[in-house]
């Protein structure tokens, strides 16, 4: 394992902070229990939370990495921190969604849990103070946030995600219903996924039961919300 020294305080955003280190190029994510929902309207702590959200990601960034797509993970360091390329992140989250669920079943009309025909591929502009609108390929291009041959292969990425994680985590007994990816450009402006994949960052169902695993727990006041990470957690890591 490669040792870094910590340095200054990079970013901190509403689940994490982005340390720098003494190793040119690369970051230290360090992952909290702190909890929003709302876009900050509503704050708690869901204590363990950092550590599965980091051993998750960390652990599904390394199989998506198996299957051809780059990322900016480097090494697990310890249970709520790991080593990642340092990126400029480029300002959207990007949605791949299976099945109809919050807002897409909001704005729709939709019955959560309703069957998309094909999945669905939607972009947010990251912007906090305008609740992360969602935009589209025009917007992001004429706004300068990305560019078409980059869209292109954050599209193409998101897709063979989806058909990866959706794989890996039907092995695990979860249903992946939808999930947020965001992507960044290395030095030599590559794109690379960065972030997180995490039950903060996607909706997981149990295949059986319907029952939900993931933030809407917290979000929606459903309770157990601890037990719901800690379950995916031991699922995935049951798996081998
Ligand atoms: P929705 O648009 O239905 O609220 O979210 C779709 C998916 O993207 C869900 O899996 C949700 O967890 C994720 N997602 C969308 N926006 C955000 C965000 O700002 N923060 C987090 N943690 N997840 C988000």
């Amino acid at each position: 394992m490669g040792t870094y020294i910590k340095r200054e305080l990079v970013y901190e955003g509403k689940a994490k902070k982005v340390f720098g280190t003494d190793a040119d190029g690369v970051c230290i994510v360090e992952y909290k229990d702190e909890a929003t929902a709302g876009n900050g309207a509503k704050k708690g702590v869901i204590p363990g939370k950092g550590a599965v959200n980091n051993r998750v990601t960390n652990r599904l960034m390394r199989l998506l990495e198996g299957h051809g797509i780059p990322t900016h993970f480097i090494e697990e360091l310890d249970d709520v921190s790991a080593a990642v390329r340092r990126v400029e992140i480029v300002p959207l989250e990007t949605i791949v969604r299976n099945i109809a669920a919050g807002s897409l079943a909001a704005r729709l009309g939709l019955a959560e849990g309703a069957k998309l025909h094909s999945p669905v591929l939607e972009y947010c502009y990251k912007n906090d103070a305008l609740g992360d609108p969602m935009v589209n390929e025009y917007h992001i291009v004429a706004m300068g946030w990305a560019s078409h041959s980059e869209l292109e292969t954050i599209a193409e990425y998101s897709f063979m995600a989806n058909a990866v994680l959706g794989e890996y985590l039907r092995g695990a007994g979860i249903e992946l219903v939808d999930f947020k990816l965001e992507f960044g450009r290395a030095d030599d402006g590559k794109i690379l996924l960065a972030d997180e994949i995490s039950p903060d960052t996607c909706r997981f169902w149990d295949i059986k039961t319907g029952k939900k695993l993931d933030k809407d727990r917290f979000r929606r006041d459903l309770g157990g919300v601890e037990e719901a990470y800690n379950e995916v957690l031991e699922r995935l890591f049951g798996q081998g």
